[in-house]
């Protein structure tokens, strides 16, 4: 806490952000917004405007919600350059059953730098399918699927423009990567889920994975018989929610909950967490990847939102990281979920000073790696494989983060209460 108004201790928070972040905020005792220039103890904005709210010399107490060099991790191309390079340092150092272990996101190449290196494996494996992602948009934006070299060729001339004109123009990077073609479908449907981790500090490494989250899924059967069909291929909501039957009441999301319990009763509860504990094992390592390209500051924590997808092995992929996920609703149960997210949020990375800093669960959060694996209270290290080394998860099952939170924030009231 940081200024005295009215004899109270109020946190000054500057939030460029209209969302449900702003409501959060709002509603959050003792915090008072500040406009334009006046000094903040806390900001929340887009991760594009980092750079103008991020300073050399801020106070102790201060906190912004992104890294200077956040898309170290959430850039397509970049993510990949630094998982490659982490997987080939723990194939040097540990061997390749360890390195193995970052096999969760499918073979990808920059282009155009990367260009004949992807011809190499695209000749490989003839018939198979890829898709181009342009490395610096979202929400579906830019995206084709292909099979055929000729057809990212087109991409490059772009037969339409003259010759200077393609030369006067940057040409714009893109990510080539392996299609999942054997998605796992939920009656037909192929969806991608989408997972929050909070990172309160990269070196050392705290992260934080939150029980809630949500399966997107598509509108449109899924087949290999067709690439163009977008609302197919892409769960993006933002491009389902165009397709011409798209039904707004009906939604296309799930909750984790649902989804787990589904599951469960499809594959048995064994399966399902051994696939819990893979993800688990990508969103670890995936941090780990750009632990020493992002700069480290005590000011910053950042709330990623993972994009996975599963295969009908049950096997979790990672498709992308995004620094500003939506916080966009598409329901009330949506919006309920978004603000239980971002309120957790603000209690981890905790400005009221009200936590002793040993938690190893705040509301709907659980503390997931600690400068190591952080395991649950009746786990025995000892007994455990390396595979489970992030125990202390509880994604996708019930957050029951008011009681919890009563208890952990206000442990004599509680005591008083009972
Ligand atoms: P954007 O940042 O534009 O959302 P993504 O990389 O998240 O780009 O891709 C958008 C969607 O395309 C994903 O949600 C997923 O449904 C689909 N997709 C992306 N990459 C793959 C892939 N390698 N295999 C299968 N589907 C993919």
């Amino acid at each position: 806490m940081a200024k005295v108004r009215d004899g109270r201790r109020c946190v000054r928070y500057k939030c460029g952000l209209i969302s449900t972040i702003q409501d959060v905020l709002r509603k959050r005792p003792d915090w008072v917004e500040v406009k334009d220039e006046e000094e903040w103890d806390f900001n929340w904005s887009d991760a594009s405007s980092v750079r103008e709210n991020f300073h050399m010399f801020m106070k102790e107490h201060v906190r912004i919600n992104h890294f200077p060099n956040y898309y170290e991790l959430t850039r397509k191309d970049l993510m990949v350059k630094n998982l490659k390079r982490f997987q080939k340092g723990l194939e040097k150092d540990f061997g390749r059953t360890e390195a193995s272990r970052c096999d969760f996101f499918p073979s990808t190449f920059a282009l155009p730098s990367e260009y004949h290196l992807f011809v190499g494996e695209f000749s490989r494996s003839p018939g198979s399918t890829w898709i181009m992602k342009p490395v610096g948009k979202s929400q579906g934006k830019g995206i084709f699927l292909f099979r055929k070299l000729k057809d990212i060729m087109d991409w490059k001339k772009d037969s339409s423009r003259t010759e200077e004109q393609t030369d006067a123009m940057h040409v714009e990077n893109y990510v080539a990567q392996r299609y999942i073609e054997n998605p796992y479908l939920i009656n037909g449907r192929k969806f991608d889920l989408r997972v929050y981790v909070l990172v309160t500090s990269f070196v050392p490494l705290k992260a934080w994975l939150y029980r809630d989250g949500f399966a997107r899924v598509s509108g449109t059967r899924f087949s290999l018989s067709t690439i163009k069909d977008k609302y197919m291929h892409l769960t993006n909501v933002s491009v389902q929610k165009t397709a011409p039957d798209y039904n707004p009441e009906k939604g296309c999301k799930w909750q984790l909950q649902q989804l787990r319990r589904y599951l469960t009763a499809k594959h048995g509860r064994e399966m399902v967490e051994t696939l819990f504990k893979e993800m688990d094992n990508l969103f670890v390592r995936s941090l780990q990847s750009v632990q020493k390209a992002i700069i480290n500051d005590k000011h910053c924590f950042e709330l990623y939102g993972y994009d996975i997808l599963l295969d009908q092995n049950l096997k979790p992929w990672l498709i992308e990281v995004n620094a500003s996920p939506s916080y966009a609703h598409s329901s009330q149960e949506d919006y309920d979920m978004k603000c239980r997210l971002l309120e957790d949020t603000l209690n981890v990375v905790d400005m009221e000073g009200r936590l002793t800093g040993k938690e190893k669960r705040v509301g709907g959060y659980d503390l997931m790696w600690n400068n190591g694996p952080v395991y649950k209270e009746d786990v025995n290290p000892q007994t455990l494989g390396s595979l489970c080394f992030t125990a202390n998860t509880h994604l996708g099952c019930v957050n029951d983060r008011e009681k919890q939170l009563r208890q952990l924030l206000n442990p004599f009231q509680f005591q008083k209460k009972l």
